[in-house]
């Protein structure tokens, strides 16, 4: 008797249970758990970004006390895309297993996470997303889909699962001239929305914007107007993983004659290995080493500089500080900010950054004063509705974003014709459910910490103060 009602519960279909580790309604610390009885599948493993109250170098990490407890359920680790709010508590994480959990990431994150392991004198064996393949672990099975976003090679997954299937799209826009890569694989979310999807979690970061955000490739033309008629040096600066913007920010200076030298770390490891893996397309002779640029006519110098979001110890703040012998700010120079400055706690330092480089005499173009330097790499509520429309989803949960950009994606979903409980805003430590009936539901609220950690990249980073 006993056994026949094991054997029952065992073919009887269970919850699927979806926690964040790192919390909901956070733009950052991307970590989602998705378990189906003892099988879990971890989406993300991000870190969060100090504010201006934290210690220079701190990094936030979720607390993974779960994933240690249940280490031997984990399925796969798969990382979306290659921002370190995707990926970069890999090296806090890791170590805390036994195991060897296997990864899957795109090509490009891949590489970053293998060179932020080595950092860490760490390694791991990443399997590489490819959108043609599918991915069966376990309960769940994978499909990937390719999107456009603020870095190439960048996927969302549908996650087919004996509940139904969830579509797990993380950061993403809908950017019909990228500058590298692809499109967003619109026909495969439509085919996906046509076989049935019970939830869509759904990046939500620019749900309080309307229309939609322009394409990457307009900014080519903004950086030309500035750099057209500048008599001395020209600083570029953006977030350093921003491949798209660099590969402008080069074919600008061609353009204009301009040898281009690479300041900072962040930077040079980017462009090595977007470059090795044909992400960026650099002109042969036009990278210059800094200490060469003193011996070139003003004119003919671009520096694309680390530090947009004016970080303590980053070049651009070095530089402005006075602290590189080779590089200096002089009048006639001009610093373009092609970077959002809506990033929590960076706008006093950058305000800061921007009035001292005024006093040195330099040109700011910054996006107080010019809207078209700068765009997002996420989706405002048209491309949002789009989405909801391509996949229909019967549940919809915003990630990514705030708690209040999560009610505004609740409203312009109900804009849409949802029901308000077909439109779940988990908040903090709570978790999802979805029953055997494909219903989405919140569970039981879980105790999570989160741990200050010292980012060992930025300990490491050697600068010379001459
Ligand atoms: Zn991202």
């Amino acid at each position: 008797m006993e056994f026949f009602r094991k054997q029952k519960n065992k073919d009887k279909k269970q919850n699927l249970r979806i926690i964040s580790l790192g919390g909901w309604g956070k733009v950052t610390q991307n970590l989602f758990v998705y378990q189906y009885q003892d099988e879990i599948l971890v989406v993300d493993c991000g870190v969060g970004f100090p504010d201006e109250e934290s210690p220079e170098g701190d990094l936030l990490v979720a607390d993974v006390d779960y994933l240690v407890k249940n280490q031997n359920k984990i399925q796969a680790i798969v990382i979306t895309h290659g921002h370190e709010d995707h990926y970069g508590g890999l090296p806090f994480v890791l170590p805390k297993l036994n195991r060897q959990i296997p990864i899957y990431a795109p090509r490009l994150a891949a590489a970053l996470i293998r060179e932020k392991l080595d950092e860490y004198r760490q390694q791991a064996k990443i399997n590489l997303i490819d959108s043609r393949q599918k991915v069966d672990l376990g309960n769940f099975h994978l499909d990937f889909i390719h999107m456009t976003h603020s870095i190439p090679d960048t996927f969302s997954l549908a996650i087919k699962t004996p509940v139904g299937t969830i579509l797990h799209i993380s950061d993403f826009k809908f950017d019909w001239t990228p500058v590298t890569g692809s499109i967003s694989d619109v026909g495969k979310l439509a085919t996906i929305g046509s076989q049935g999807v019970v939830c869509l979690l759904s990046d939500c970061l620019r749900s309080e914007k309307d229309g939609y955000t322009l394409s990457e490739s307009m900014i080519e033309d903004s950086l030309e107007r500035e750099i057209r008629n500048c008599q001395g040096k020209v600083f570029i600066t953006t977030i350093s993983s921003n491949v798209s913007r660099w590969q402008q920010a080069l074919n600008v200076s061609v353009k204009y004659r301009r040898q281009v030298a690479l300041v900072g770390r962040s930077i040079e490891k980017i462009f090595k290995i977007a470059t090795r893996l044909g992400y960026l397309k650099i002109p042969k002779g036009i990278l210059v080493p800094t200490k060469k640029i003193n011996g070139l006519p003003k004119q003919e110098i671009s520096l694309f500089v680390a530090g947009s979001q004016a970080q303590k110890g980053s070049a651009l703040e070095r530089i402005t500080a006075g602290e590189f012998r080779e590089i200096q700010i002089e009048p006639g120079d001009k610093v373009i900010f092609s970077s959002p400055d809506y990033i929590p706690g960076t706008q006093l330092a950058i305000h800061k950054l921007i009035d001292e480089l005024s006093r040195l005499g330099a040109t700011v173009s910054y996006s107080d004063i010019l809207d078209d330097l700068h765009v997002s790499g996420h989706a405002a509520q048209g491309e949002l509705s789009l989405m909801i429309s391509l996949t229909r989803p019967n549940f919809l949960v915003p990630i990514g974003g705030a708690f209040r950009q999560m009610r505004q994606y609740a409203i312009l979903a109900q804009k849409m014709g949802y029901f308000e409980e077909q439109i779940i805003l988990p908040d903090r430590n709570d978790t999802l459910e979805i029953t055997a009936a494909g219903q989405v539901k919140l569970g039981p609220r879980i105790s999570r910490k989160t741990h200050l950690v010292k980012s060992k990249s930025r300990k490491r980073r050697k600068y010379r103060r001459k």
